[in-house]
């Protein structure tokens, strides 16, 4: 068998998948080659012959089966190789070499005249020509991508367009928070053009010589300009393009000649050059007003944070190459994955992989994606600990926190309860289900903040009643920490106290290097400052309170949970409501 990728006879009918799948359980398949991005499976039977049979995005049942039966199955990823085998075998070839030579000769024809200015004898910037993303291997982003086909489109056939009159966008920005696939959406644009992609990350312009950043400007445009129809993709352009005037030690330095750079070359090139830029950040709050102006990145994307279904298809893409049992629905791992961003869920089953390898299984199974998660939100579980006291106290202190969380109507649902320790130090840990109304609207109620404050001294709370106000441990200050950080905001940020509806902080104070360091002052009176620590206190005390009235009552409860929890190290949410006797999740039957 020659190359079974590019096998082109069809027998006739193509087999039923069915009847693919059991002849693969029958033995009479050699191998078997996956091509995700075609979403096709090659089957190579034993005889002979090879037949192509289409999978579904997350198809899992092929894997499976070849798992199963022992069945050597690869995974292509086909498009570097089409693109080789497309140029015409020989000639081909030479063309290259000499290509090569040539482009060698001019190399070093050109040393001796970079060898005088040092801006040029940077190691250039090479185009990536082929990128082998496409669109479908970026998962839920359909606005973005749905704006961005029109940028493809363009790349093209840019003719077509600019015979319309149509406007081209120059710059695109990418915003959103890290690993929500801005670079893979960018690569995606420039494989689906199939267009050359210069990529490089702004800090790499920013250079120690002065002078150096702003001719790899330079440079980097004019090679684009001669490879238009392209793509030039500045990765957290924020390195270059923070507010001028904002850095500490005078406004004229290095940053800022690039950045000047960058807008000039931006300004240069005419509309229909057919050279798009497009550049990725995460913070669009701090960029300079000029970069936004029409005429440079006047098209803004966001790439959000994926929501349920989102991540259900970010996981299923990237499930397309791993085989998983059965029992894993990755619609439930969705749920319980809020606040993951792409680059976290692809982390997630790869975790799962490893896992799955190490175990020597072959299936990816539901503990295997548990132990991943847990070890990413977590770190690396430890052994349970040795001293017996001590392991009470975490044990009460964790059985505090969650049972006030389920007697506690706004409060998150439970999760598990263990008294594993982290590493990093967790003696144990509570985990909640996070409430995916809130993470994906971004808007909380003032009870549902108040329900995390009592939560979070539902671990002191329960030491107290228990230990007494003298044995209470510091292994609550994290917990501590979190209180009064919540109860401040609560405070002077959502108005949610009797100082009222008014914000007495600079939005989240987050000093920003320069611009803020002068104005970090508190722009409220000293008798107002008072009020606040005073509010602050209050908060915290009622929620200690509210713990406090909540356990309570519940000593035996409690007694029963820490003895179970001590022999079994780990409950998860049905053991801990069915010990706890509670019937609905927040126990308001
Ligand atoms: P960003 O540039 O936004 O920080 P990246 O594009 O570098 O994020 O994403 C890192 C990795 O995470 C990607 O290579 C991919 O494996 C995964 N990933 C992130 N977002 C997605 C997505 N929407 N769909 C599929 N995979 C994703
Ligand atoms: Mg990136
Ligand atoms: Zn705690």
């Amino acid at each position: 068998m020659s190359n079974p990728l590019f096998y082109q006879k069809t027998q006739g009918k193509l087999p039923s998948y069915s009847k693919v799948l059991s002849d693969i359980g029958n033995g009479e398949v050699d191998s078997l080659v996956l091509i995700p991005v075609r979403q096709e499976v090659v089957v190579n039977y034993k005889n002979g012959d090879s037949v192509r049979v289409p999978i579904l995005r997350n198809d899992q049942q092929i894997l499976r089966t070849a798992e199963a039966s022992n069945t050597p199955l690869t995974v292509k990823d086909i498009r570097g190789e089409a693109a080789i085998a497309g140029l015409a075998g020989n000639i081909g070839l030479i063309l290259i070499v000499i290509v090569g030579l040539s482009f060698l000769l001019k190399r070093s024809a050109n040393v001796a005249n970079r060898a005088m200015g040092f801006g040029r004898s940077q190691p250039r910037i090479k185009a990536q020509e082929e990128v082998p993303i496409r669109f479908e291997d970026v998962a839920g982003v359909n606005e973005a991508s749905l704006e961005l086909m029109e940028v493809v489109s363009f790349l093209r056939a840019p003719e077509r367009l600019i015979n319309l009159g149509a406007k081209v966008p120059k710059g695109v920005l990418l915003v959103g928070p890290p690993g929500t696939g801005k670079t893979l959406l960018a690569k995606a644009i420039a494989g689906e053009a199939g267009v050359p992609f210069f990529s490089l990350a702004a800090s790499e312009f920013v250079e120690l010589f002065v002078g150096v950043g702003a001719s790899r400007v330079r440079d980097l445009f004019r090679q684009a300009k001669e490879k238009a129809p392209c793509i030039i993709f500045i990765d957290e352009i924020d390195a270059v393009g923070r507010q001028r005037g904002a850095g500490i030690g005078g406004g004229n330095d290095e940053r800022e000649q690039t950045l000047n750079q960058l807008l000039t070359e931006m300004d240069g090139f005419a509309d229909n050059s057919g050279v798009i830029l497009l550049a990725a950040t995460n913070r669009a709050d701090i960029l300079d007003s000029a970069l936004m102006r029409p005429g440079r990145f006047d098209r803004r994307i966001i790439v959000s944070l994926p929501d349920r279904r989102g991540r259900y298809e970010i996981l299923s893409v990237h499930a397309r190459t791993r085989p998983l049992a059965e029992e894993v629905n990755l619609s439930d791992w969705a749920l319980r994955t809020p606040g993951f961003s792409g680059a976290e869920l692809a982390n997630l089953l790869n975790e799962a992989a490893i896992l799955t390898a190490r175990n020597h299984k072959k299936l990816i199974t539901n503990i295997e994606i548990e132990a991943a998660l847990e070890r990413i939100t977590l770190g690396l579980g430890s052994k349970p600990l040795q001293y017996e006291s001590k392991k009470r106290l975490i044990a009460y202190h964790e059985i505090g926190h969650a049972l006030v969380a389920s007697l506690t109507p706004f409060a998150d649902k439970v999760d598990k309860v263990s008294i594993v320790p982290r590493m990093g130090g967790i003696g144990g840990f509570t985990r909640f289900w996070p409430d995916e109304e809130i993470i994906d609207s971004g808007l909380v109620t003032k009870g549902y903040l108040f329900s995390k404050l009592v939560v979070a001294l539902g671990g002191r709370a329960a030491e107290i009643l228990v230990f007494g106000t003298d044995e209470v441990t510091q292994g609550a200050s994290g917990d501590l920490e979190n209180v009064s950080r919540l109860a401040r905001e609560m405070v002077t940020r959502f108005g949610f106290s009797s100082l009222g509806p008014v914000a007495l902080d600079g939005a989240g104070s987050e000093v920003f290097l320069g611009r803020d360091l002068i104005s970090t002052k508190p722009n409220y009176a000293e008798s107002t400052g008072k009020a606040i620590d005073a509010q602050v206190r209050e908060l915290a005390f009622s929620a200690l309170g509210q713990a406090l009235s909540l356990l309570g009552p519940k000593r035996e409860t409690m007694d029963r949970l820490v003895e179970a929890l001590i022999e079994e190290e780990t409950l998860n949410t049905e053991r801990f409501l069915s010990l706890a006797g509670i019937k609905d999740e927040h126990g308001i039957d």
